[in-house]
């Protein structure tokens, strides 16, 4: 009998974004350790397993990371397949290496599956594109948020603001603060801004505006976790050249 833990990225809310594979080991997970952010219709998916809930949510009371660690280790050395299932992309912003580690040192079993990350589910709503020809060749995925006992930096924001694209997870909250670390930083106040309330849910909203704007903006979210997206590819009306060339073409038709 040998367990194994599989890290799954669940996807942004919306079951249908989850990967084939994600599901298939959904089916034949024993136990599902699953965040706060993970829908009913992803769970479902998971119909004989036990279901554990071991969810992060900010400013909410939280299981401590050592306790989940601990827990998936002991259920996987048990024999139990365990499936660790964690909204988005399981390697974006999700505490993936601290679980692979302790399973590795307890010589217990691992594979990632990926998911659709929320910042990327985010742009394929708006139908932009986070990279566009001509207008933008560099994403940054950031947070402003640090670990509780790390040390404070703010190499996010010159990653942020040197970016074509910036996206910034775990943001909505310090919303002033994200603003004016980017334009300390050169950032033009005119930079356009979305940001994406329950990314790929039928409760998605979008806020639009530029960077001036940014903590009005985020006064209007609900309660949803929300991504921030900064730049020219992700405007309401983005540029791209070949729009640009079919513009010049019509002016001289004219
Ligand atoms: N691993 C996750 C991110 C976890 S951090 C991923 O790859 O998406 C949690 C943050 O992700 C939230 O604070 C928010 O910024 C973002 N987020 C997660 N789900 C979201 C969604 N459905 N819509 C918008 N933002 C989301």
């Amino acid at each position: 009998m040998t367990g194994r833990v599989d890290f799954i990225g669940a996807g942004p809310g919306a079951a249908d974004l989850l990967t084939l594979r994600a599901a298939r080991l959904l089916a034949e997970a024993d136990i599902v350790a699953h965040d706060a952010l993970v829908s009913p219709e992803v769970l479902a998916l998971a119909p004989r397993a036990r279901l554990i809930a071991v969810g992060k949510r900010a400013n909410r009371p939280s299981t401590d990371q050592r306790f989940i660690t601990r827990l998936i280790v002991r259920l996987a050395r048990r024999g139990a397949r365990v499936a660790r299932l964690k909204g988005g992309d399981p390697g974006v912003f999700g505490r993936l290496t601290e679980e692979v580690d302790a399973c590795r040192a307890a010589g217990v079993a691992i594979g990632v599956t990926p998911g659709v990350t929320a910042g990327v589910a985010a742009a394929a709503g708006l139908g932009v594109s986070l990279t566009a020809r001509g207008v933008a060749r560099s994403v940054a995925f950031v947070t402003p948020r640090v670990a509780r006992g790390a040390a404070d930096c703010d190499h996010w924001a010159d990653a942020a603001a040197a970016a074509d694209t910036a996206v910034i997870y775990m943001g909505a909250g310090c919303a002033a603060e994200v603003r004016d670390a980017l334009t300390r930083r050169g950032a033009p106040l005119s930079r356009p801004v979305r940001i994406v309330e329950n990314a790929s849910s039928p409760t998605e909203r979008v806020l639009t505006g530029v960077l001036a704007d940014l903590p009005t903006l985020a006064e209007g979210l609900g309660d949803g976790p929300a991504v921030i997206l900064i730049g020219d590819a992700v405007a309401a009306h983005a540029a791209s050249p070949a729009q640009i060339g079919a513009d010049a073409e019509a002016a001289s038709a004219a």
